[in-house]
Order: structure tokens, then sequence, then C-alpha cells
């Protein structure tokens, strides 16, 4: 239920909406608009006697209306304004672009330097590189692990970037956070509930990345998993997914952006390196993104793709990387955005 408050509600009503939806064994999710206070009563309904509805009998009340979505805080319905989540001085979801770029893998603290600075240099806001790879073989590198960790807070420390970077374990929360300033949860953990449970405790942003073959529906309540432990710093991500065609690693579902857009609050971005899966495809569908209404990109880059640890195929060398950032200049000046 949404518990639309009105515009002049007073903190005290608002505070006994909140202490209500607690008493009826409900959580209250808290969303200040821009005009009135909003409040989420979400949880399971069964075996509780008293339902929702006899919250518009407080004072300061407007109205109390269901949430039709099954994704309930993730959606437009309870927030329709856009949410900006903040990973230090840089904004997502505001009305400019955010590019992420680096390397997929963090490999040796000459390649991560070098490659940060290039990021930095061609306009990228945030740097991206793995310390813990997801990878297909048990076989192939399987990234630096904490010290990845370190090597990444040291190209921060140099180039002033925020890092993201990939949490594949539980286990690895604490030194996953104490280093990096976003969590990625890849494609293949996109519905590990129990991951996404525990990055909802914390207070960092998520960067959550669309499973392969997880319906947009099915992606929205990976998100509300996060959302509903608390943490409301949730950016979405587009990065393709699997269908009958092999000329391309995976389908870079450009619908996906519009639609999410439009059910969701939350910042949606882009990811065309895994979604085209070659590096010659990464431009075009990064410009096509900016064009659909993507908040934001996140590129893989690599001053030596032929000698990359993983993802070489898919990065742009530092030039080509400058040289998207310039192409997407016009594209989102078009679409009335900044980059
Ligand atoms: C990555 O960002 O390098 C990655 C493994 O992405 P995804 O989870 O989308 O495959
Ligand atoms: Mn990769």
């Amino acid at each position: 239920m949404i518990v639309v408050m009105k515009s002049d509600a007073t903190q005290e009503e608002i505070d006994k909406v909140i202490s209500t939806i607690r008493e009826l064994g409900y959580k209250a999710h808290i969303i200040e608009g821009v005009l009135r206070t909003v409040i989420g009563a979400v949880g399971d309904e069964r075996g509780k006697p008293y339902h929702l509805e006899s919250l518009s009998v407080l004072p300061g009340v407007e109205k109390v209306v269901p949430i039709l979505q099954p994704y309930k805080l993730a959606s437009r319905e309870v927030k329709p304004e856009n949410t900006v989540v903040k990973i230090g001085n840089v904004k997502i979801g505001d009305n400019k672009i955010i590019v992420m770029a680096g390397p997929c893998s963090v490999e040796s603290e000459e390649q991560i330097i070098e490659t940060a600075m290039a990021v930095k240099q061609a306009g990228a806001a945030i740097l991206r590189g793995g310390a813990y790879k997801p990878r297909t073989s048990p076989y192939t590198f399987q990234g630096l692990g904490e010290e990845g960790l370190k090597l990444l807070a040291k190209a921060r420390k140099m180039t002033g970037l925020p890092v993201v970077t990939e949490i594949l374990d539980a286990h690895d929360l604490d030194i996953v956070t104490e280093y990096s300033d976003m969590l990625q949860i890849g494609a293949r953990n996109s519905q590990n509930y129990a991951l996404l449970r525990y990055v909802g405790r914390c207070n960092k942003p998520v960067l959550l990345k669309r499973g392969m073959s997880t319906t947009i529906s099915e992606f929205l309540m990976a998100a509300e998993y996060i959302l509903s432990e608390g943490n409301q710093n949730v950016v979405l991500c587009e990065r393709g997914i699997r269908t009958f065609e092999t000329a391309t690693r995976n389908t870079f579902d450009l619908n996906a952006i519009p639609v999410l857009k439009e059910k969701t609050h939350l910042p949606v971005i882009a990811d065309p390196s895994h979604g085209t899966g070659y590096w010659q495809y990464v431009t075009p569908m990064a410009l096509a993104a900016i064009a659909a209404g993507a908040d934001g990109l996140i590129i893989e880059v690599h001053c030596r793709p032929e000698i990359a640890q993983s993802d070489g195929g898919q990065s742009l060398k530092p030039s080509k990387f400058s040289l998207l950032m310039e192409k997407a200049k016009p594209v989102a000046r078009a679409v009335g955005r900044d980059i």
C-alpha cells in the first residue's frame, strides 16, 4: 500500500503513520517528494488481521492506495520522480549522462593506473574494474581478489575517480565495501536473492546488472530485494540478453531502456560492451542507448586488448573510447541531456 500524506502533514502525523505501519507488522519506506511525503507500507499480508486501509483514518493522511506492480518500492507508482544516486560527487539519474569505464579485470598496477588516467582524460566519471571475476570456466583468470581491490583504491587515489567493482560472494562484502564506492552485482548473480539482500543491508550504492535471461519484471524484482532491505541507492544496468542470435555475444535489449524508465524511478545505464561482445559494435550501441534515454554507460576499456585477461575482444582502446565520448555529445544534446 502507498500512504499519501497531505502536503501540509506535520512531522508528528508522518511519524504516527510510520509507527502504526510497523505496529501492524509491515515495513515503512519513507519517500520524501517535492510536494509531499509518501510512505510505502510493504510486507506479507498473510495472517495479519488488520489491513492497511485502516491507515486512511489517521490525521494528515490524504489517501491509501494499493501498489499494483509486484515490484513495489522500485515502481513509479510509489515514487513518480527520478531517483538520483550519488557516488561521491557523481550523480546518476540527473540530467548529466554518467560514463563508467575501465578494464573488465584489474590485471596489474600499471594496467589499472594507465587505464584509469586514460578514461578520466576522455571524460569518464567512474572507474570500473573487476577484482573478483565470474568466469564461465574455473580454469581461466578469476581476478586478483583483494590485491585487485587495493589496486583499484590506488587508481582512485591517483585520479579521484570513484570505483565500481563486482561482488561475487556475500563473504566478501566487508572487504569490497572497504575499497570501493559502488558494488556491482553481475548478470550471473542478478537473481541470487541472498546476495541481493546482503547488499540491501549495506549503504553502498549498487549497480545491478540484468541477468542474461531475466525478464524486465524479474529484473525489477531483483532490485526490489535490495530496496526492501533499506538500500535505496540502486542503479539498473541493461547488459544484453541471450537470444537465438549468434553474431553477437548477447542481444543488447535497447527496448529495455525506455520500458525501465517508464516503470521505475531508478536510474538506468547501458553496457554495450557485454551487450554486443565486439568492440566494433560498442560505440553505435552506446549512442543508441543514450538516444533511448539511458542515464549512463559502462564501457570496457583496455590499453592492450589483445593481451587482456578477460573480454579483450569487446574492449575499446583509450583512443576509441575518447572518440565514443566525442560522438556521444551531440546525441546527448539531441535528447536534452549533458554528458
Ligand atoms: C563485467 O562487468 O565484467 C561482467 C562480468 O558483466 P556481466 O555480469 O554483465 O556479464
Ligand atoms: Mn567483462
